[in-house]
């Protein structure tokens, strides 16, 4: 192995530059020329690849985002896509590429090794949804937006008696949702996974305010049938029969943006760094990941074919300490 790209990929994630920046300082360290490529899989169909010395990537692993760009590429989940990226790979003479990203990043990763290009990815999403690690870069940072933004919110609800919805990221997991609301302190959560009906919403909601609570808050995933809109909308239509509205917060964007903190920094750094030494020993197909606190390896083929399970235990949990 003698030289290598980065890439990041789908959406950006608080921690991004600390992995890039470890990928490219560990190889560097290893005396391999490094590559970064610009804009996600885009950069490498059109050939949007420059080099990164150990300078170009100073001063940002404290930075959100990431300094390479990303995007959302749609000709790379083509074969004749991929092949292109292929092709700006070896006119570079690049021996590998390492994949920062979430599942759709990953599956594109998978797609690639399997047409025979030496491929390892570093799990990276704010939604904690993908398998093979049980915490991802960048969930950690957009938990912690999250949790200031509802600690705001309940004091505002608790001076005026009201009733608030907030809602997280979460496309198909309610992982930010479930612990946002356990966190914060919610009365109600609604993901994704379980079915909720925003008359059983109100319900909670009603029997928060019986026990004598100043305010009812509710985090809800976007993903969940039951989204802050449509929760809000069966408010409005029933208000006179509830006897309160339910204020809507949706924080869209603003949990990407954080500057990531000390844990995202530090899981950023140990799986950009394992990246290399995979690739040192020569091996790739893989996606590296944290298990039990230990930096893993899993194959790109069980990623892309399994399914990351959200402790439910914890739904009921925070249940009991709405009391
Ligand atoms: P994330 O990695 O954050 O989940 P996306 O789901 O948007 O982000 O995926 C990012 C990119 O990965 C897509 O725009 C596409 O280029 C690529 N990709 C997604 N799914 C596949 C697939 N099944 N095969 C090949 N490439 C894919």
């Amino acid at each position: 192995m003698k030289r290598v790209a980065v890439v990041t990929s789908g959406g950006d994630a608080p921690g991004m530059n600390a992995a890039i920046r470890a990928v490219v300082r560990t190889g560097l360290h290893k005396g391999w020329d490094v590559f970064g490529i610009r804009q996600g899989y885009i950069g490498l169909i059109n050939d949007n690849v420059i080099p990164l010395g150990a300078r170009d990537v100073g001063g940002i692993i404290h930075q959100g985002g990431t300094i390479l760009g990303s995007g959302r590429c749609p000709e790379f989940e083509t074969e004749d896509g991929r092949l292109k990226a292929i092709r700006t790979l070896s006119q570079h003479a690049i021996d590998a590429l390492v994949v920062i990203g979430g599942n759709g990043s990953q599956a594109g990763a998978y797609a690639l090794s399997t047409m025979g290009y030496p491929v390892i990815g570093v799990a990276s999403t704010i939604d904690n949804d993908l398998y093979g690690s049980e915490i991802t870069i960048g969930a950690d940072t957009a938990l912690g937006v999250a949790i200031e933004a509802i600690d705001r919110l309940k004091v505002t609800a608790s001076s005026h008696e009201r009733a608030f919805v907030v809602e997280v990221m979460g496309r198909d997991c309610g992982y930010l949702a479930l612990m946002a609301g356990i966190a914060g302190g919610a009365d109600a959560i609604v993901i994704p996974e379980v079915e909720t009906d925003p008359e059983s919403v109100a319900t909670v909601i009603r029997a928060a305010y019986s026990r004598g609570k100043r305010h009812a808050l509710v985090v809800a995933a976007e993903g969940a049938r039951c989204n802050a809109q449509r929760m809000s909308l069966y408010f409005q239509e029933h208000k006179q029969r509830l006897g309160f509205e339910l204020r809507v917060t949706i924080l869209g964007h603003v949990q990407r943006g954080g500057a990531p903190g000390a844990f995202d920094r530090l899981l950023a750094t140990r799986l950009g760094a394992a990246a290399t030494e995979h690739l040192a020993k020569g091996e790739h197909g893989i996606l590296v990941g944290l298990i039990k606190d230990e930096v893993t390896a899993t194959s790109l083929e069980d990623v892309v074919s399994s399914k990351k399970q959200l402790d439910l235990r914890l739904l009921e949990l925070a249940r009991v300490l709405a009391e």
